[in-house]
């Protein structure tokens, strides 16, 4: 006797070859019925014999498409409706919306397969893709996902395109970018001023031009890069200078894991990561004694790589290179580049050669950036690959939308259990950033098609994203504090409920009293806070000139810690210091002039690289942290610390480890002992006051959050020593924790605030 059921799919399930899939499944157990695309997924009735559908129901979560996500199946049983076949139902216009769309996928091993084998009618075709692979959120304009809401609406599909696009047993049924030499976009190679130079062969002719030593700017899939042969040494300075970026490491991105091998280590966990569909670019430690040009990455002993994702980079790295410098086509902070002419204009004058393609980018997207620590990808910038895969609430919350802070910018938008954390937009620091953010929440808003009850904002009032918030009057606006978003972001990707004692190491972030904070300890919920510890105050000389200058915070931990009779024995002061600067700062100080206090975390970091000279300025954020970090040789020594109950806080003394950072860096300890012992202080530190506090508070769960957490030695170490203490730890994984956190965590407290 024949059953019926209907069986609801809901996850990431359209425009990833879903619905042939089930087609062909369907067919394969001679089943009937029909499959369609509903606002929440899918929805599939399938009738036939009982054994037959529970063949059906078993491999259809394991056999899905490669792109699928599946978060939940519900079936229920029907009467039987006697159909007499299989078939795809056209799904109504509109009615898609509410469905994941899938990120942007790197080159399948089917069309990877077809771009090199010379008999068939996309070799070498850099387009190439199908329903597995290819690009998706960075071409679509809105929903649903067809092809004339792409920037393929101007290709019309040739004869054998349009036979595959509409024969469901074939691997290109519903590929929106699917294209061929004769009806898709092209790629052709110009010179600085755009002028054409070559379509017959632009790929090779790049790639002879690149092992020239030229900087080439490439249109990709999220943007443009700027690519230069990442051996030669004069090549990759050129392109340095030219882009205005002085030491920040560059990305790297070779044909293969084996070409990878003969400059970096790569463990079993990053090798997963780097062939994953998503393709980031993962850091890895550099191989001593490589190819590899050393300005790629200056005193770094790591190295960003990734291999190519889409076919014109198979096709690039098929000439023999170990590794082309693969960066962000921008100047310096400004977003990444998107458009033909856009790009002549603003890379006109760092790159010598174009090459082009006619295929529009919609929406920029950087490369994804991770890292793994403790067996477990951490992302350091999220974008494309990763976005729009939402992240997981334990609950479904009002719409709402997040602006997040000021650096590493992101946006967020809730739909029911779902945040949408937007692709990495930059530091809000000039108007271009702003209107990618404003392009961004656009786009994101239309293709969720979420209408949000509220806007959410940091509590700095001179950050753009709040001047956005206070200038427009459609949305209810809510201020939320920066290392609260911080912690509850962590607490969000956790899917954890109620209070937890919140680490928000960080950077900085603005106060509910109007000082700068960045080393606090907070027991949070999802809705308030209260802070519990934080590191005493120091003054920051020249407020936002000390986070570029970490000298001016080394003068100020010792002043804070000896008193201005430090700076009167010549002897014991590095010289490089000028007597008359440091005496401008402690008149600053004194008199608290544009000295505004700190707790911050990130500014210890900079006053002890500082102070055991290595960095008195930085070229990008964080640079004199991460160089303390990197030199780090591993001690049982430590310095001594204290913190102490005042009232109800508890006030972390700086000043007592700075002492005695000052008497190793007088007496002549190198940095990486004194690396090494600050380090270990804050490790033990840290999981001292954490037990303490947790005692205190009556809690067992520890949330760590903040830029400071990117340090890998502090995140391993403090970790698994607050874990070995009993206490269960939480860091952070599928959101950095960095400040691109902050916007997850501002959605989730103000929808939870919305809702109670
Ligand atoms: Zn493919
Ligand atoms: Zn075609
Ligand atoms: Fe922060």
């Amino acid at each position: 006797m024949a059953l019926r059921l209907r069986v609801h799919i809901q996850g990431i399930v359209q425009g990833v070859g879903f619905r042939p899939f089930v087609y062909q499944l369907a067919h394969r157990h001679r089943l009937n019925g029909y499959v369609v695309n509903t606002p929440r997924g899918v929805e599939i009735e399938i009738e036939g014999a009982q054994e037959a559908l529970q063949h059906f129901l078993r491999e259809l979560p394991k056999t899905a498409p490669p792109l699928a996500t599946i978060t939940q199946i519900d079936t229920e049983e029907l009467p039987a409706a006697d159909y007499f076949n299989f078939e795809i139902k056209s799904s109504e216009e509109g009615e898609e919306r509410a469905a994941l769309i899938s990120p942007d996928t790197a080159t399948c091993s089917d069309c990877l397969r077809e771009l090199f084998d010379q008999q068939d009618r996309r070799y070498l075709y850099p387009f190439i893709n199908c329903t597995n692979c290819g690009p998706r959120y960075t071409i679509i304009n809105d929903i649903p996902y067809d092809r004339p809401k792409t920037s393929m609406a101007g290709f019309t599909m040739c004869k054998e395109c349009s036979r595959e696009y509409y024969d469901p047993m074939d691997r290109r049924f519903h590929a929106q970018p699917n294209a061929c030499w004769s009806c898709g976009p092209q790629v052709w190679l110009a010179d600085a001023a755009a002028e054409v130079l070559g379509i017959s062969k632009p790929i090779s002719e790049a790639a002879d031009l690149l092992s020239q030593g030229a900087i080439l700017a490439v249109k990709g899939l999220g943007g443009f890069h700027l690519a230069v042969d990442a051996t030669q040494k004069e090549a990759v300075e050129r392109l340095r200078w030219r882009k205005g970026r002085e030491e920040k490491p560059l990305a790297l991105m070779s044909s293969s894991l084996e070409q990878i091998e003969t400059y970096a280590f790569i463990g079993e966990d990053e090798r997963q990561l780097l062939t994953s569909s998503r393709r980031p670019i993962v850091i890895v430690p550099r191989r001593p004694g490589n190819i590899i040009a050393s300005e790629v990455a200056p005193r770094n002993r790591y190295l960003g790589v990734m291999l190519p994702y889409t076919p014109l980079h198979h096709l690039l790295l098929a000439h023999p290179f170990v590794a082309l410098v693969m960066t962000s086509g921008n100047i310096s902070e400004e977003p990444i580049a998107i458009d033909n002419l856009e790009a002549v204009k603003r890379l006109g004058d760092i790159a010598d050669y174009f090459l082009f393609h006619d295929r529009d980018i919609l929406l920029r997207s950087d490369d994804s950036v991770l890292r793994i620590v403790r067996a477990r990808p951490r992302q350091i910038r999220r974008s494309r690959g990763y976005v729009p895969v939402p992240i997981f609430l334990r609950k479904s919350v009002p719409e709402v939308l997040a602006l997040g802070g000021e650096l590493k910018g992101t946006i967020c938008l809730t739909k029911e259990n779902r945040a949408f954390v937007g692709q990495h937009i930059g530091d809000l620091e000039n108007l271009e950033t702003l209107e990618f953010l404003e392009q961004t929440v656009d786009h994101l808003q239309r293709i969720l098609e979420v209408r949000p009850r509220l806007l959410i904002h940091d509590l700095h009032p001179d950050y753009l994203t709040t001047q956005v918030a206070e200038a427009q009057d459609e949305l209810p606006t809510m201020a939320v504090q920066h290392h609260h978003a911080h912690v509850v972001s962590c607490m969000a990707e956790h899917g954890l409920e109620g209070k937890v004692l919140g680490l928000a190491l960080d950077g900085t972030g603005y106060g509910e009293d109007g000082t700068v904070w960045g080393g606090e300890i907070l027991v949070a919920d999802e809705k308030n806070y209260e802070r519990v510890a934080h590191f005493e105050y120091v003054p920051m000389p020249g407020g936002a000139k000390a986070i570029k200058e970490p000298w001016r915070m080394a003068v100020a931990y010792l002043w804070a810690t000896f008193g201005k009779e430090i700076f009167k024995d010549e002897r014991r002061l590095p010289t490089r210091w000028e007597r008359d600067q440091i005496e401008i700062l402690v008149q600053m100080m004194q008199r608290g002039l544009n000295s505004p206090l700190t707790s911050s975390c990130g500014r210890l970091f900079d006053g002890v690289a500082a102070l055991a000279g290595l960095r008195d300025r930085i070229a990008y954020e964080g640079q004199a942290a991460i160089e303390l970090e990197q030199c780090l040789e591993q001690t049982t020594e430590k310095y001594r610390y204290e913190f102490r109950q005042v009232g109800e806080k508890v006030l972390l003394s700086p000043t007592t480890i700075f002492e005695q950072v000052y008497e190793d860096a007088v007496s002549g300890v190198g940095p990486p002992l004194i690396s090494g012992k600050f380090h270990q202080t804050l490790i033990e530190m840290f999981a001292e006051v954490s037990q303490y506090l947790c005692k205190l508070h009556g809690l067992n769960r520890v949330v760590c959050s903040g830029g400071v957490f990117q340090n890998i030695f502090l995140l391993e170490n403090l970790e698994e020593k607050l874990a070995g203490s009993g206490l269960e730890v939480y860091t952070p994984e599928l959101i950095p924790a960095n400040d691109a956190c902050i916007s997850l965590g501002q959605a989730v407290i103000g929808a939870m605030r919305l809702e109670g």
